[in-house]
């Protein structure tokens, strides 16, 4: 038993040049720490699996280096529209938001709407009409605005294409940012919250904030928070295929995050990784991209990475 146990993640994809620069690198792998502790010493603490993936999530929101929250990627309107979701795999309680704006920490939205509605998943100009009813602040465009986000954007903008922030022909940092964990007593729990890609339009919606595709937790299995191109993720319904495997094909989460990524993702033709963990406090950070920033925490170990 490795319980309790928690895994994050700050986007998958290339690793571009500026990256290798020690100093990002440095940047990057500080702030995976700082959420992998904080998400942690709730779990030491007698917090749950649900507090402990929310407290984790928020610090990379709050963090410019991510595409979610703070540091999201520009839409082809020039502006940020955000997706996140949480699941609670104790009863199986998720919320999730889709294209929202000028809310700081999306996932604590997609929190609010799982405990204090009866709905699961709120989108778009309806959602934020739901946000100023609750009275959330919302905050200017300005927040969010990061240089090396607009120059990814401008550098698209003309060009119709709708990129991941991490895409291997540009040069372009990671981006959207997870959490799984397990508690003490064995409930699992998963977050993921992202800008979604460089230039998207038409109110497209990627797999992150879809139960099952970018974003799963359930006790019986696994909790599971994907990144890479969403489109895939969901077509492959990624995250609840891991549980399947578990569930009623007897799989190890090993084995099943495996199978998961390098075999349906890959025939699919997508790139991208996740992070799991299960009710034994087992962690599997599969990724069949270049890269991927990832960080887990349990009574044995503690792991920061970006590379292989
Ligand atoms: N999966 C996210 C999306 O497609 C992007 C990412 O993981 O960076 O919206």
């Amino acid at each position: 038993m490795n319980i309790p146990s928690i895994a994050v993640h700050g986007g998958s994809g290339t690793i571009t040049s500026s990256i290798e620069d020690p100093k990002n690198k440095k940047n990057y792998l500080d702030a995976l720490q700082e959420a992998l502790e904080a998400g942690f010493s709730l779990l030491k603490n007698d917090g749950t699996a649900l507090e402990s993936v929310m407290k984790s999530v928020t610090i990379l929101e709050d963090c410019e280096l991510f595409n979610a929250g703070k540091g999201s990627v520009f839409t082809s309107k020039g502006d940020h529209e955000m997706d996140a979701a949480v699941m609670d795999g104790k009863n199986l309680n998720a919320g999730a938001v889709a294209g929202i704006k000028g809310i700081k920490n999306p996932v604590l939205f997609a929190e609010d709407i799982m405990k204090n509605t009866p709905f699961v998943f709120l989108a778009g100009n309806e959602a934020m009409e739901y946000a100023r009813r609750q009275e959330y602040e919302i905050l200017p465009d300005s927040y969010f605005f990061t240089q090396l986000r607009y120059d990814q954007w401008t550098s698209l903008r003309d060009s119709g294409e709708v990129k991941l922030d991490h895409s291997s022909d540009n040069e372009l940092k990671f981006g959207t940012v997870g959490a799984v964990a397990v508690d003490s007593e064995g409930n699992l729990a998963a977050a993921t919250s992202t800008g979604g890609m460089t230039n998207k339009a038409w109110g497209r919606v990627g797999d992150s904030p879809l139960i099952g595709a970018g974003t799963y937790a359930n006790n019986k299995t696994c909790a599971i928070s994907c990144t890479g191109h969403g489109e895939l993720f969901i077509r492959g319904v990624v995250a609840y295929d891991v549980s399947c495997r578990m569930e009623y094909g007897g799989m190890s989460l090993e084995q099943a995050t495996n199978e998961a990524i390098f075999t349906r993702l890959k025939n699919l033709g997508g790139q991208g990784g996740l992070i799991a963990v299960d009710a034994q406090g087992n962690i599997s950070l599969p990724f069949n991209t270049e890269g991927m920033y990832r960080g887990m925490k349990n009574n044995r170990q503690t792991l920061t990475k970006i590379m292989h």
